[in-house]
């Protein structure tokens, strides 16, 4: 099958207009046109995966299409942005054809469940890996960014932490039930927090997504907002079946567990108040922003957190 065929077979059928007039063009020209509405910032986002270290070998393709673009999505939610459209370029051994089937379906399902259209892209042999670029929206001068922490502000989580890193040992095992399932489906079929962030925008002084771990991308907004952080680690946000199989490692899976896609936020505590009821029952509030540098457990003087890092995209292979 040539390029051009596959291109028209698998992925031509997604690029879908989302009902907006967003998506001028999509698939089949040399370019797609994407309009920007007058008075928003175009938001974009490159992130890439490569077999054997960000996604386990043989790994089931409807599943990979899912977790990839939730990934590339959830940098757009991190920034508040509504995302519009997406390009991809996949690399890989042999189009079979059972393979891109399924790697279509779950690219389609996930595409319609971010709402988020397939723009182009590009195909070529070799090792299998996948790049998306991510495009997305936001009022003029409101994206928000990781400089904007200041002392005295909230630091808050979505959601659960941990649930991803807890699944890895499970990803082979035949060990099955309820909490195994809840895990996995965690690991395989993260969801990004769009709406949350799109509602944190003029709120939150600073946001990021846990992609590599609590610890190193709260580290990022610290080391961009030159300021320090205390963390209450009995505050993280455990889901019951993590806190029943992982036991004590919970909270370890917690501050350095990846591929959870939450968001990490800061805002003044004033804000707190003013927020929905909705957007704050999406939140939990762990620790506090301080001026002095450095991330510190609270309630434990000294003890540091911040020499631990968190997924080192060279040596870890999942
Ligand atoms: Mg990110």
């Amino acid at each position: 099958m040539g390029e051009f065929e596959l291109i028209q077979r698998y992925f031509r059928p997604l690029s879908h207009n989302r009902g907006s007039e967003a998506l001028v063009l999509g698939i089949g020209d040399d370019c797609a046109v994407q309009r920007i509405p007058q008075g928003r910032d175009l938001v974009f986002s490159i992130d890439t995966m490569v077999e054997g270290v960000h996604f386990p070998t043989r790994y089931a393709p409807e599943k990979l299409a899912w977790r990839a673009l939730a990934a590339a999505t959830s940098d757009l939610a991190a920034m508040g942005a509504n995302p519009v459209c997406f390009t991809l370029a996949l690399t890989l051994p042999e189009p079979g054809e059972p393979w891109l089937d399924a790697f279509a379906k779950g690219l389609a399902t996930a595409s319609k469940a971010f709402g988020i259209a397939l723009a182009g892209g590009d195909t070529t042999r070799g090792a299998l890996s996948l790049s998306i670029q991510v495009h997305g929206t936001v009022p003029c001068g409101e994206a928000i960014t990781r400089s904007g922490a200041q002392g005295g502000d909230l630091v808050c989580v979505s959601g659960t932490l941990g649930d991803a890193a807890g699944a890895l040992r499970y990803l082979d095992s035949e060990i099955g039930g309820s909490d195994v399932s809840a895990l996995l489906d965690r690991y395989h079929h993260p969801v990004p927090r769009l709406e949350l962030g799109e509602a944190l925008i003029g709120v939150a002084s600073a946001a990021i997504d846990v992609s590599d771990g609590l610890i190193a991308d709260l580290g990022h907004i610290l080391a961009s907002s030159d300021v320090g952080a205390e963390v209450d680690v009995y505050r993280l946000p455990l889901s019951s079946a993590l806190k029943r199989l992982a036991g004590e490692r919970a909270v370890e899976f917690a501050l350095h567990g990846g591929d959870d896609y939450e968001l990490c936020v800061t805002l003044p505590p004033g804000k707190w108040d003013e927020l929905d009821e909705s957007v704050r029952s999406a939140l939990t509030v762990i620790g506090r922003i301080e001026e002095r540098a450095g991330l510190r457990a609270s309630g434990t003087g000294q003890q540091e957190l911040v020499n631990l890092s968190g997924f080192d995209h060279f040596r870890s292979v999942k």
